[in-house]
């Protein structure tokens, strides 16, 4: 399957010889569709191009997930999920966000130069108050501080991720701007990069997919659990009847169909003159869906066998960048004073 993908910003010339990228995901277990059409593919593509680091950021999980055990075993189903689906430990590096613990410092001391005002006007803070409106913590106001030292303690330029993180990325961008207004210009701005998709919808068709919504098609789930979420899908609500023409650009099946095969515009046509019915191109999709990532499915339950495998690679990845990590906490605790 071939899907196009947004062209990249040129490389800039530095003295590296390859820009350094930086995305995070969290250990929310294995990554549901709109992770990969949003975010995930990129980072396959970008590991050839850049230096790239992928974190699997637990502190961040803890903003809502306050079991340990269940913490422990979600990260490591998204590492081998990540691995499983095309990242390779000799071209990128993939570690455990708390397995480089010099970040949380970081992320105190952007704080310092960030006002509350940027971070209670954060779409995400707003929404998960509603979602877990029993649990509003401090770290729910903070995460895009500490989102913002994830990507600036390894001077990432670059930052894979969905649309649906736009407004964080442009907070950390802010958040650079006055740290270097400050302090003189230390840290790059990021700049994201999105793949082709939109933010995809999830199996309601109105809010955005993710697993805590309960909206989720799996990538690897069982065959008959991908089978029910997408017949669960809502389609046109205004096509009641099955010779009723469809309207595809609303039809959020009619739109994953651009990403599972090359005869969107076939299947849309179907449905536009009601030659073909909702179920049938649920049908057609949810096959493809599990074709598609049958071969990563096997590959992910042989690395969900294998956890020291895992864990070694994690391991690695942590070691890998604590010189990038550890350097710019010396440059920065200077500039602010703290030595
Ligand atoms: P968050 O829940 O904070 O958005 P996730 O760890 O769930 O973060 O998302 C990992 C990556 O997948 C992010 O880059 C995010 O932008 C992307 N992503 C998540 N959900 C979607 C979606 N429904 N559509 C497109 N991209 C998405």
């Amino acid at each position: 399957m071939t899907i196009e993908l947004a062209p990249l910003p040129a490389p800039v010339e530095t003295a590296r010889p390859r820009p350094r990228i930086f995305s995070g995901i969290q250990p929310s277990g294995a990554p549901h569709i709109g992770n990969d059409l949003g975010a995930i593919r990129n980072y396959v593509r970008l590991q050839a191009e850049y230096e790239a680091i992928y974190c699997i950021v637990d502190y961040h999980a803890l903003t809502s997930v306050h079991d340990p055990d269940r913490l422990r075993r979600q990260t490591r189903e998204m590492a081998s999920a990540l691995l499983a689906l095309g990242l390779d430990p000799e071209r990128c590096t993939l570690f455990v966000q708390s397995h480089r613990p010099e970040v949380t410092e970081l992320a105190w001391l952007l704080a310092t130069v960030t006002p509350v005002s940027w971070l209670e006007r954060t779409p995400t803070y707003k929404e998960k108050k509603l979602n877990q409106p029993e649990d509003i913590n401090h770290g729910l106001l903070t995460y895009p501080v500490l989102q913002a030292a994830d990507i600036v303690i390894y001077k990432a330029s670059l930052v894979p991720v969905g649309r649906d993180q736009a407004a964080h990325l442009e907070l950390s961008r802010e958040i650079v701007r006055a740290f270097n207004g400050r302090y003189g210009d230390t840290f790059p701005e990021p700049q994201a990069v999105f793949t082709e998709a939109p933010v995809v919808l999830g199996t309601d068709g109105v809010k955005k997919m993710s697993k805590s919504l309960g909206n989720a098609i799996d990538i690897f789930a069982e065959p008959e659990v991908i089978r029910k979420q997408v017949m669960s899908m809502v389609t046109d609500t205004r096509r009641i009847l099955r010779t009723d023409p469809g309207r595809p650009e609303v039809c959020n099946v009619c739109q994953l169909h651009r990403f599972f095969g090359t005869d969107y515009e076939q299947i849309w046509e179907g449905e536009r003159t009601a030659r073909t019915g909702c179920v049938d191109t649920k049908r057609l999709l949810a096959e493809r869906i599990i074709e598609h990532y049958a071969p990563a499915r096997e590959r992910y339950r042989e690395l969900i066998a294998q956890p020291g495998q895992v864990d070694r690679v994690l391991a690695q990845g942590a070691e890998r960048i604590r010189p990038i990590a550890e350097a710019t906490m010396t440059e920065v605790r200077e500039k602010m004073g703290l030595r």
